[in-house]
This record gives structure tokens, C-alpha cells and sequence, in this order.
């Protein structure tokens, strides 16, 4: 078992390893003294691992509570919170309770909120069960839910007691969605760690899950430590996501966060008019099967890029990676990014 001490705000730890799942009421316990546990995850992952958290929190001596709400993105909003937080207050759930994330990323952000605005604010200890939870959104503490206007417009910042990820959980994750997870893991390895970023371009990388999830979680823990209330370094975490929530955007949605990301960073070093970058970034995306086209043009793409909250007056920070392991940013003026999608997009189609 790997462990990441995050220590900001608050000191936790962040447990990866096969065979997790059926241990979190015992890892809980170092934590958090015996209590209410309210599990709160969608219909899809209850049905897989509700009951095996549920049994677990209760040999170690909670009393667990089942939430569940319906599957999918669409319900990560305000009516579906206020259900949450009604479940909590007719259970009588009080302070010294906790709440059990049990779920993606979608569970992560709203549970989280749930319990930053429960009470004015309850511990949660988050259970990640995708990829791309267990290496991004389980660091850093952004909880949120979507607005009609946007997508996590209403969140806190509220870090969880403890993370455990269960790596068999991921290995049985569907392709689309490891793929998904790895985008993200790309961005890292572009960010900081060149040895990352080569394992991922290798077929095999699944097979060493649990160090590269652990050694994705550090670099986030490290980036976000330097910088907890995103003010600065942290925006380099941005990487390829001014482009790829336009593209997301553009698709409706049909795209994924990851693919989105995946072709906002081969955009991003081509943008920038890294030729060898931009190569290397396509290539560790095709590796982790994911796209690196962008399917629509850099007008309609910098139209929606420009009603994104990271918008800041007339102008627009991006992220453009420098050598593999390290990135800069650059403020541009926002007439100036359809400029950039079309330099990107360029690039791309003539290497990819
Ligand atoms: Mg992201």
C-alpha cells in the first residue's frame, strides 16, 4: 500500500492499494472515533460497492447510513444537494458524524460540498472509484456543485479526513474511463515528472497503477501545498483545460473531461510552437487511447472558451508547457485566443 501525507489546511492521508475497499472502516478508525457514517454515492456504484463499505464501516464500528442519488452529471446540481443535506438533517447527523464520498468525481464534488455546508461543516473521508477522482480530485479539497450558467459554479474549498483508493476499484474500470483518468495523469507528468510522463506512453502502464496514482497525487498535493487557495502555481493545473473545457463545451458534453484536456494540451504545446512537445504529448495521448484532434474550429472554440469562469477581465491566463516537466504560464488578451486555438489546432493536424 502506498501512503501521500497531504498536509494543508487540514493534515490527511491519501491510502492507495488493492484491495482498499473492504478495509475503510479500519483505516478510518486511526481518524475518526466510532460515529454516524452517512455513504453517499450515485445508483451505479452503490449497486457495485455499497454494501462492501457498508459492512466494512460497521465491523469497525460506525453506524452507516445509505444516500444515493440517480447516476450522472446532470444531477450534480443544487436540488439534488439540498436532498443530500435533507437526508443528513432527518438522519439528526451532527458535527462529530462523517460523510463517506463513495464514488467518481461527480459523487466527490457534491458529497464534499455536502459536507462543507452541512452544519456549517462536517469531516468526509472520500472513497474514489474512478481513475480520474482517484488522481485529481481527491487533492485539493474543491468540492462543487454545476449552475444552469456553468459547470462548478457553487463549491467550497473543504478537504476531506482521509482518501482511500482502492486500485483493483480502477483496474476494473471500463477503458473509456481509465482513459479519462489518464489525461490527467499526462498533465501532471507535463507539469513535473518527465519518468511519469514516459510511463504513460508505455502499453503496460496499468500495470503499475498504484505507484503512478500515488505519484500522481503527490505532485498534485505538492502544486496545490505550494498554492491552497489557487491564486497562482496552482493555475498551472490548468494545463490544456482552457481548451479543453471550450472543446467539452463545443461537444455538448459528449466529449469527456479527459478527452477534452487530452486535445487541449496537444493545442496548448502547439500553441506555444513546441513541435517536439507537441509530438510528445500526442503520442503519450494515443497511448492512453485518447483523441488529440480537435473536432471543431479554433472560431467556434475560442467563442466558448471565452464565457469561462477562469476568465479574468480582458484577460486570459493560459499554460504552455516549456520542456516535459515544466510549464509557464502566460496572461494574453482574450482577442488574442482564437489566435491561439488556430496555432494549436495547426500544429496539431499537421503532426497528428
Ligand atoms: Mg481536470
Amino acid at each position: 500500500m502506498h501512503t501521500v501525507h497531504i498536509n494543508n489546511s487540514r493534515a490527511y492521508d491519501v491510502l492507495i492499494g488493492p484491495g482498499l475497499l473492504s478495509r475503510v472502516g479500519e483505516f478510518m478508525r486511526e481518524a475518526i472515533p466510532p460515529c454516524r457514517a452517512a455513504i453517499i454515492s450515485d445508483s451505479t456504484v452503490d449497486a457495485l460497492y455499497g454494501d462492501e463499505v457498508e459492512s466494512s464501516l460497521r465491523t469497525a464500528g460506525y453506524a452507516p447510513l445509505r444516500c444515493t442519488f440517480p447516476a450522472g452529471e446532470q444531477n450534480k446540481r443544487l436540488d439534488t444537494l439540498g436532498e443530500i443535506l435533507e437526508f443528513l438533517a432527518e438522519n439528526h447527523m451532527t458535527r462529530t458524524d462523517v460523510i463517506v464520498a463513495l464514488g467518481g468525481g461527480v459523487t466527490g464534488d457534491m458529497a464534499g460540498f455536502a459536507a462543507a455546508v452541512y452544519v456549517r461543516g462536517i469531516r468526509f473521508v472520500q472513497v474514489p472509484t474512478t481513475l480520474l477522482a482517484a488522481v485529481d480530485a481527491s487533492v485539493g479539497g474543491k468540492t462543487a456543485v454545476d449552475l444552469k450558467a456553468g459547470k462548478n459554479l457553487a463549491g467550497a474549498f473543504h478537504q476531506p479526513s482521509l482518501v482511500v483508493t482502492d486500485t483493483d476499484v480502477l483496474r476494473q474500470l471500463p477503458q473509456a474511463l481509465l482513459s479519462d483518468g489518464a489525461a490527467e495523469m499526462i498533465k501532471h507528468g507535463v507539469l513535473a515528472d518527465p519518468e511519469l510522463f514516459d510511463a504513460l506512453c508505455r502499453p503496460d502502464w496499468t500495470e503499475r497503477l498504484d505507484e503512478l496514482v500515488a505519484r500522481n497525487v503527490a505532485i498534485k498535493r505538492d502544486v496545490v501545498n505550494a498554492d491552497e487557495f489557487e491564486t497562482g502555481l496552482r493555475q498551472q493545473l490548468n494545463l490544456g483545460h482552457t481548451f479543453g473545457h471550450a472543446i467539452e463545451k463545443c461537444s455538448d458534453f459528449a466529449l469527456s473531461h479527459g478527452q477534452g484536456v487530452a486535445i487541449g494540451m496537444v493545442i496548448a504545446a502547439g500553441a506555444a510552437d513546441q513541435t517536439e512537445i507537441c509530438r510528445k504529448i500526442i503520442a503519450a495521448c494515443r497511448s492512453c487511447g485518447l483523441p488529440v484532434k480537435s473536432p471543431y474550429s479554433a472560431e467556434e472554440l475560442a467563442r466558448a472558451a471565452l464565457s469561462d469562469k477562469k476568465r479574468k477581465g480582458d484577460r486570459i491566463t493560459l499554460v504552455l508547457p516549456e520542456t516535459i516537466g515544466k510549464c509557464r504560464l502566460e496572461k494574453i488578451d482574450v482577442a488574442g485566443l482564437e489566435d491561439a486555438f488556430r496555432r494549436g489546432i495547426a500544429m496539431a493536424e499537421a503532426l497528428a
